[in-house]
């Protein structure tokens, strides 16, 4: 596992990660997940992948967890593995068996495998939340299920994805869609993720336009775990001196 810092656009405080998975080689080269994740989504190894992951990060944050309960983790899950029959115990199995509470959970659902069926997925989701665990729609606006679907299924979050935080800065029909899901959200009682936030001027755009958190490069990238310890620790002292410079 990989750690990609997610952090409050008004404050800068990183406030969670994203869990992604990169294949290190004995050689210490990295794959990176299209290279492998599509072939294991084809073949059922994404399953056992998924869970491997979750014991592996979990493992590695529990102390920082057991420090700030309001920290959430998010892993990516396939439609296909969710809608597995047992899914929630099993989930419910290797998070107690991590000693870390459901509340620190976010699980990202993706658009891009279409759910075959969306009563399903509501009923699922809606058990899962009840079990204090977050959800959030990945890659919304991207794939083929329109907004409809944001509204069906009852997550907690919306991700909103690169393709739209690229132009957010330059065209204006990429603001007006990233307004129209802050506003969905809201309305929705919803927050909001952009990711791939590069620059400076797009943290100012999305916040602006009411995005509620981001996740990019201008940060950071998904870093190993030791490195993303020292990247909260590095965000804490700077808010920190921010604090006491303002005070004085
Ligand atoms: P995603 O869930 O949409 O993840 C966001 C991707 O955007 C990640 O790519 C991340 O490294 C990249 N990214 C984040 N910020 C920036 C930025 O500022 N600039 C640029 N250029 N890229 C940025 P990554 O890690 O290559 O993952 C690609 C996709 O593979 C993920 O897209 C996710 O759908 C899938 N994936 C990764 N790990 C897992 C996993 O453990 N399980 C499953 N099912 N899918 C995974
Ligand atoms: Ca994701
Ligand atoms: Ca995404």
């Amino acid at each position: 596992p990989f750690f990609q810092p997610i952090f409050d656009l008004i404050s800068g405080k990183i406030v969670g990660c994203e869990v992604l998975a990169r294949w290190v080689k004995a050689d210490g080269s990295i794959v990176l997940p299209y290279q492998f994740i599509p072939l294991s989504e084809q073949t059922g190894r994404i399953v056992p992948l998924t869970w491997q992951l979750v014991d592996n990060a979990l493992a590695q944050l529990r102390p920082y967890l057991r420090s700030d309960k309001n920290f959430r983790v998010a892993f990516n899950f396939g439609a296909s593995h969710l809608l597995q029959p047992g899914f929630a115990d099993d989930l419910r199995r290797h998070v107690t068996g991590a000693r870390v509470g459901s509340r620190n959970i976010v699980i990202e659902l993706t658009e891009r495998e279409e759910l075959p069926d969306l009563d399903h997925a509501a009923n699922l989701i809606s058990s899962l939340q009840e079990r204090g665990y977050v959800i959030a729609l990945d890659d919304a606006g991207t794939g083929h299920s329109g907004l409809s679907y944001v509204q069906k299924l009852g997550a907690d979050v919306i991700k909103i994805d690169k393709f739209f935080v690229d132009s957010v800065v330059t065209t204006r029909s990429a603001r007006v869609l990233i307004e129209l899901l802050v506003n969905l959200a809201k309305e929705l009682g919803m927050t909001t993720v952009a990711e791939g936030i590069e620059t400076q001027e797009q943290a100012d755009a999305l916040r602006s336009l009411g995005v509620d958190k981001g996740q990019g490069y201008l940060v950071s990238p998904a870093v190993p775990c030791a490195k993303f310890l020292a990247l909260l620790e590095l965000n804490k002292l700077s808010r920190e001196l921010a604090e006491t410079t303002r005070a004085a």
